[in-house]
């Protein structure tokens, strides 16, 4: 196979994605003078932060506004008190939350403010401050178009309809030296469709793995890349660790807030539509512990083991799951409707609610009507993004799931975001940053921290020429052939039959069922062997309809090899003696049953062992095997701060380093 006609774009750093992290990382390589940069994206619009969005999406920053103390270092503690985060990584975050925050207000994203220029915050779940803020429903959307506007004006190169199937390492394996991508225009069948970057510097900013789940929040356009990372040695870290909760599935959102605080019905039906039935009432005591329950998850929106109990607001998302899952109805939001259990004649009686629940609702002027009136009087514009994408909650039931929506885990990254491969940078939701537990908006402030410190490592010690292009070819060649080999092996399923997408379905079920908010040893174990039998007849099981499938088949063999990979970790922590936490229940058979009436696969118990509070796991993938370690958390650094041996040190270029 010759390689050698093969296109090759040489810079000094390729960056991989087009989501918040990716374009903050171009446009700050740029501004710190690192000038041969390109972009590397399967799709412009596509990804996370380019189309989602929640009632307000939040970004999580030091306090910037009024007279109530906070310090880099207490911020650092929020971070790291939520379990298995290094503190280094933590003091980081924190240290450049403002100026990453201030980055995005002076290139135009609307952060609102008050006369005095404070921007005031509020505050998001597991923070014990003020520190969030928001543009709206669509903050991620603005970031990505203010920094597009950036890069377009820098005159970056973008490379869009590429999509990355492979890193590739020197011969040695210890250093990325470049990707390679499938150009998504070309017909395979009539030429190569193959495009090298040849780069000192790789800045990996693919997002969460979306496509390994079936039911999901994720935008269908996230379908992630982790599993060649794997491939190239990468490590992964707290892969264990994911968010899941309520969302609706036609129209994929969140729904937290006020979709929950206006008390709707919770209704199932049969597959077909029928035999609906309010579900909840089965389980709750009394109609006002079911509607704080309700209400509550408004505020609480992820399914945390640790609100179970007493009748605890994610005892919903485990009663969703058993209708949907286990029992295989469907189940869905009704607005048009008071609960029947704690109205009569269509009234509801707010006397049942708790005090706090009372109180929101009297405060907002809401204890009135049905729960679409109430969510038209606090938050219109709640009801019209559904009119926009085509459902009108006052006309019809809204169905949904319990959804994957954030990956805390990720790739293995140092404190300036680069990995145990050298040159090699994951920045954004890809990098796992984040541990058991952590404030709303963490997310959006990582990757923008986690892009910038990136980009000023690169532009302090990495600034050198990629390799001549002939020994890149060298060194990378048995890579690139292994690629185009499988390339050629899955055209040479083209007929006129295709089952790409029936096999994404396979994988995302085994996810959904064995490695979402629902766990057990032995279902691990079971789903990541199947992922791995799965993987290794991929290519003699393919079939494809069209040439320009050969996108997916690729997608198919990167979600297979991150799915095994996360699979296999969840395994591990269980065999180590991990129970329930963050977002996910575990099947103990010594635990207690939420409810008497929930079958036996949801006894459960939390975890108090403070081990695992205090390590954290990572795997690495050789061959088709994982090991793993359990490394203890970086406690948060103290350093002395004195400003002239700070600034000597800095002087002296020994700060980057
Ligand atoms: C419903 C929802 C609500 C959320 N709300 C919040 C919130 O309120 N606060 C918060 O902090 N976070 C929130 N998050 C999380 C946050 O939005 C994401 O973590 C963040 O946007 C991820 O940004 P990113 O740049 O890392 O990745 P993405 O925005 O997902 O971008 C990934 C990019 O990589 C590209 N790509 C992927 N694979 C390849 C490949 N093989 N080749 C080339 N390109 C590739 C994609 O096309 C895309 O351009 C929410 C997430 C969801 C789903």
């Amino acid at each position: 196979m010759n390689i050698q006609h093969l296109p090759v774009i040489s810079c000094n750093t390729v960056v991989v994605g087009s989501g918040v992290a990716a374009l903050n990382a171009a446009d700050r390589l740029v501004n710190y003078g690192q000038k041969d940069v390109v972009i590397v994206t399967e799709g412009m619009n596509m990804g996370t932060s380019r189309n989602t969005g929640s009632d307000k999406q939040t970004y999580y920053k030091l306090t910037l506004s009024g007279a109530e103390p906070d310090s880099v270092y207490d911020m650092a503690r929020t971070l790291s008190d939520g379990g298995a985060m290094d503190g280094d990584i933590a003091l980081v975050e924190a240290a450049l939350s403002a100026q990453a925050f201030y980055h995005l207000v002076d290139i135009g994203v609307p952060f609102p403010h008050n006369p005095f220029g404070e921007y005031v915050g509020y505050k998001t779940d597991h923070d014990p401050r003020q520190r969030a803020t928001s543009a709206g429903p669509l903050t991620s959307k603005y970031m990505t178009e203010k920094l597009e506007q950036q890069i377009r004006a820098k005159g970056i190169p973008v490379y869009d309809r590429h999509q990355v199937i492979g890193i590739l390492t020197d011969a040695a394996g210890s250093r990325a030296i470049g990707v390679i991508a499938l150009a998504l225009d070309v017909d395979p069948t009539q030429s190569d469709p193959y495009v090298l970057f040849n780069a000192a510097n790789v800045v990996y900013a693919t997002g969460g793995p979306a496509g390994m789940y079936g039911t999901s929040v994720y935008p269908p356009s996230q379908t992630g890349a982790t599993g060649i990372a794997f491939e190239a040695g990468v490590k992964g870290k707290n892969l264990t660790e994911s968010q899941f909760g309520i969302a609706s599935i036609a129209f994929r959102w969140n729904l937290s807030g006020t979709y929950q605080q206006v008390l709707p019905r919770y209704v199932s039906t049969a597959p077909d539509g029928s035999e609906p039935r309010e579900f909840l009432a089965d389980y709750f005591p009394d109609p006002g512990k079911m509607l704080d329950a309700v209400f509550f998850k408004g505020y609480q929106w992820p399914f945390d083991p640790l609100k179970v109990a007493d009748y605890g607001s994610s005892l919903i998302d485990i009663l969703v799951y058993y209708e949907t899952v286990v029992k295989g109805r469907r189940a869905f939001l009704d607005f048009r409707r008071n609960p029947s259990w704690g109205s009569s004649s269509g009234e509801l009686d707010f006397s049942l609610l708790g005090e706090e629940a009372y109180t929101y609702l009297k405060n907002s002027q809401a204890l009135f009507g049905r729960p679409i009136d109430r969510l038209a009087h606090m938050n219109q514009p709640a009801i019209d993004l559904y009119c926009d994408n085509g459902i009108d909650l006052s006309q019809e039931m809204l169905e949904i799931a319990v959804c994957a929506q954030h990956n805390n885990g990720g790739l293995e990254g140092n404190i300036w975001w680069e990995s145990n491969l050298q040159h090699f940078f994951p920045v954004g939701e890809v990098n796992g940053t984040h541990g058991v537990y952590r404030p709303g908006g963490s997310a959006l402030n990582s990757g923008q921290v986690g892009s910038t410190r990136a980009a000023q490592y690169i532009a302090a010690r990495y600034r050198e020429e990629p390799m001549a292009r002939s020994q890149f070819l060298a060194e990378a060649k048995p890579q690139i052939m292994a690629k185009m080999e499988l390339g050629r092996k899955f055209l040479a399923k083209l007929g006129d039959r295709s089952n790409v997408s029936e096999i994404r379905s396979q994988i995302q079920d085994r996810m959904t069922r064995s490695g979402a908010h629902i766990r057990s040893l032995e279902q691990a174990k079971t789903a990541a062997e199947a992922a791995l039998t799965q993987l290794r007849s991929l290519v003699e099981d393919t079939r494809i309809g069209s040439p320009y499938e050969l996108r997916l088949c690729f997608q198919n063999y990167d979600l297979l090899l991150s799915q095994y990979v996360y699979l296999s970790a969840i395994k591990d922590y269980i065999e180590k003696g991990g129970k329930s936490r963050g977002s996910y229940l575990i099947y103990d058979s010594e635990g207690e049953l939420p409810l008497p009436q929930l079958p036996e696969q949801f006894r459960f118990s939390l975890t108090t062992d403070p081990y695992f509070h205090k390590h954290i796991q990572r795997v690495r993938l050789q061959g088709f095997s994982c090991s793993f370690s359990w490394d203890p958390v970086k406690p948060i650094p103290r350093e002395s701060g004195w400003f002239e041996t700070v600034w000597n040190d800095f002087l002296a270029g020994r700060i980057i380093q």
